[in-house]
């Protein structure tokens, strides 16, 4: 593009690509630049390689899926631009999608690379310029309007820039944060950066070392500091080298790293569907029915074999004991035990490891109707780089598309305005 464009798009993740191909849809010039030689490299990683492109369901439930004030900031763009919006965007040039019964939707081939090759397809028809492996150093400004940005190849002129340049986890995907100094230098407030969605390190991760790959299915996860629940969930857990992952441990990482990780125990209910009453209710059935089976087969359907042990460690009971013979202390201690596991103490939530981070350009700063920073005139701000983290299940995208949306267009229409093409 030789002539300066009406619209830069400062990274190709969801956000930039959804905003670049929108500009350009409406008719604007659109230069996007992105720091690596892919586009979506992120969208290509998610859902482990399958790519959760969105949440089912109503906006208003999607919405559920953030905290209120992010909820709050999202919705004019959720509604702008919707799951149905993104998912007829895709599906109009073949994907196909199913939607799990929890409302994840996924491409029926299973693939990120078939939503990655659809977003290349509509820049390519709407005639968006894409520079790959083209990092941007600054932004440039004067007097509180932005006019372009610098590379290593040289200045661009722009007054239109959107930036989404994502979080700063997973580093080696491009994303170092590059868009929140831009910000600060432009007069935004950043919200200190800090992991979500992440697994948890545990301070005991040698003793959990050997289990490795062992996980629990549907179980609750709590994470305490002292009397006080911070967060739980239920779902699946998976347990790593370091401590804990899968969906229970993303979701309470949050929480436990805004706590600082220091001083907050894990403890997981391993029996969520009932009651303290009606697991002893169980347990003393059991035992009058089956007085000579072991204690450990309590454990049976319920913990993996491998982690049987730790169980029974943990409730001090001897595994071999007939059920009959159990005394009530060690009973009471193992059920109490099914219900409350302590796991161990948090040691930190690596912010690196984050599916997304929480933190980032301060909302009350940006628009929501339009993504226009409220600090710097002609610049556009959308995605991860915003103040926003949502729960598992597809909402991270749907923030990133939605707003990326409204940012694209925004700029767009302000191109038009200028140049005095609008009616
Ligand atoms: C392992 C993993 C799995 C995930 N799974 C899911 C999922 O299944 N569903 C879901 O909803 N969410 C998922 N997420 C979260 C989701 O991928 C992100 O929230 C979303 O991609 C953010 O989009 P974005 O466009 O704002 O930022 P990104 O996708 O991070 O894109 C930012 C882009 O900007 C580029 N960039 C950065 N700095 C510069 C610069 N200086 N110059 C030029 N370009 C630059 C980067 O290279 C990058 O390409 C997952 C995340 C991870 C890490």
């Amino acid at each position: 593009m030789r002539d300066i464009p009406d619209v830069l798009v400062v990274g190709a993740g969801a956000a930039g690509i959804v905003a670049a191909w929108r500009a350009a849809s409406l008719g604007a010039r659109v230069l996007l630049l992105e720091k690596t030689p892919r586009i979506g490299t992120k969208i290509l990683i998610s859902g482990g390689g399958k790519c959760n492109v969105c949440h089912d369901g109503p906006m208003e439930e999607v919405l559920k899926g953030f905290r209120p004030n992010e909820a709050r900031f999202l919705r004019p763009s959720f509604y702008r631009f919707s799951n149905q919006d993104l998912l007829r965007l895709l599906t109009d040039r073949g994907l196909r999608v199913y939607t799990r019964p929890n409302g994840r939707v996924f491409p029926v081939d299973q693939t990120a690379k078939d939503v990655v090759a659809i977003l290349a397809e509509v820049l390519a028809e709407t005639g968006v310029e894409v520079r790959r492996a083209t990092p941007v150093r600054r932004l440039s400004h004067q007097e509180g309007r932005v006019t372009g940005v610098e590379t290593a190849e040289g200045a661009i002129p722009c007054e239109r820039v959107v930036v989404s340049t994502g979080g700063s986890s997973y580093p080696n995907s491009g994303t170092t944060g590059d868009g929140y100094r831009w910000a600060r230098d432009l007069g935004h407030t950043v919200v200190p950066v800090r992991a979500a969605l992440a697994p948890i390190y545990l301070r005991t991760d040698s003793t959990w070392a050997d289990l490795s790959g062992v996980s629990l299915r549907d179980v609750v996860l709590r994470a305490r500091k002292g009397d006080k629940v911070l967060d739980r969930w239920r779902d699946d857990l998976l347990f790593t080298h370091h401590g804990v992952s899968g969906p229970t441990a993303l979701e309470v990482s949050r929480a436990v790293a805004e706590a600082g990780a220091e001083g907050v125990s894990l403890d997981v209910d391993l029996l969520p569907d009932r009651t303290p009453e009606q697991v002893a209710e169980w347990a003393l059935e059991l035992a009058t029915t089956h007085p000579r089976k072991r204690l450990r087969s309590l454990l049976d359907g319920i913990v993996p074999e491998r982690l049987t042990d730790r169980v029974l460690i943990a409730a001090k009971a001897e595994g071999e004991t007939p059920l009959g013979q159990v005394d009530r202390k060690t009973r009471n201690r193992l059920l109490e035990t099914l219900k409350r596991w302590p796991i161990g103490e948090a040691r930190t939530v690596p912010l690196e490891k984050g599916e997304v981070v929480a933190g980032g350009i301060a909302l009350d700063e940006v628009d929501p109707k339009t993504m226009r920073s409220l600090r710097c005139e002609g610049l556009y701000l959308c995605g991860e780089v915003l103040d926003v983290a949502g729960r598992v299940g597809g909402y991270n995208l749907q923030a990133a598309w939605s707003t990326g949306f409204v940012a694209g267009e925004t700029a767009a229409r302000d191109a038009e305005t200028h140049a005095g093409r609008m009616p």
